[in-house]
């Protein structure tokens, strides 16, 4: 059975999948359409160049979302996981509804940005949304008057953090993957190179994810019913 101490080095990358049971919906669950939108039409550079008043009338419904949502059990569980660990801990992410953060959870990338904020595509400020004025088409820029876009990594650009990230990937002796299906790069690329390095790779999804072959031990389930149970072994409570 896997005990760890507080000087293993664990790295956790979360998807989509442990934010479900808070009520937020995965990308993949309505079967290519994300809320009846294209992902193409909403999440791209090109969307917004083309169409920002519906790319922000998705992002404020995102964000109304994330506003109204609680962390999970398995939001918890990583909290309690990094509490342990200490320094030994780093979190990535690529969900951008802040869930991690409200839980409590202190040592976390946000690879693909954050709900949280946006920035001016004009003078490049970052604002926190809950400061500008929503209720405009565009949101503008107080500062320059700009077109205000979510500070969100779309599809087709490129993610944040992605050299820490990699190091951290170098350096772990464990990778753990929470509800991500594996099919979104460079994401879902990261467990190779755990692999390779020599890191134990684990995966809690409902679904067996895309990169399966490359994961040691594979739980089936929920997270928030499985991960908790987990973690408490794992740190020998
Ligand atoms: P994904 O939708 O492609 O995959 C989610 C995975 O989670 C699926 O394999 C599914 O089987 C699994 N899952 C569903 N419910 C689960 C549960 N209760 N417990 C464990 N697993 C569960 O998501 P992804 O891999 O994160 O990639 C989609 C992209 O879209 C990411 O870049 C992400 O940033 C973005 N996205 C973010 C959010 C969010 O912030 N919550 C929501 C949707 C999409």
């Amino acid at each position: 059975m896997l005990k760890f101490t507080p000087d293993t080095n664990v790295l956790v990358l979360t998807g989509a999948g442990i934010s479900a049971e808070s009520g937020i919906r995965t990308f993949r669950d309505s079967g290519g359409l994300w809320e009846n939108h294209r992902v193409e039409d909403v999440a791209t550079p090109e969307a917004f160049n083309s169409n920002p008043v519906k790319v922000w009338e998705f992002y404020r419904q995102r964000y109304q979302d994330s506003i109204s949502s609680k962390p999970n059990p398995a939001h918890f569980a990583l909290v309690k996981l990094e509490q342990f660990l200490g320094d030994n801990f780093l979190l990535v992410t690529q969900n951008v509804d802040c869930l991690h953060i409200k839980a409590g959870s202190k040592r976390v990338l946000e690879m693909h940005g954050s709900l949280a904020n946006c920035i001016c595509t004009k003078c490049h400020s970052k604002l926190a949304i809950k400061d500008i004025d929503l209720t405009q088409p565009i949101p503008l820029c107080p500062f320059c008057n700009g077109f205000l876009r979510p500070d969100i990594v779309w599809f087709g650009e490129i993610p944040h953090y992605l050299s820490i990230i990699d190091d951290a990937l170098r350096k772990c002796s464990v990778f753990i993957i929470v509800g991500t299906s594996g099919v979104v790069y460079p994401a879902a690329g990261f467990v190779l190179t755990a692999k390779l390095m020599g890191a134990k790779t684990i995966a809690i999804n409902l679904e067996k994810p895309d990169n399966l072959a490359y994961i040691d031990e594979f739980y089936q389930g929920k997270s928030g019913e499985i991960l908790p149970g987990l973690v408490a072994m794992w740190i020998g409570e």
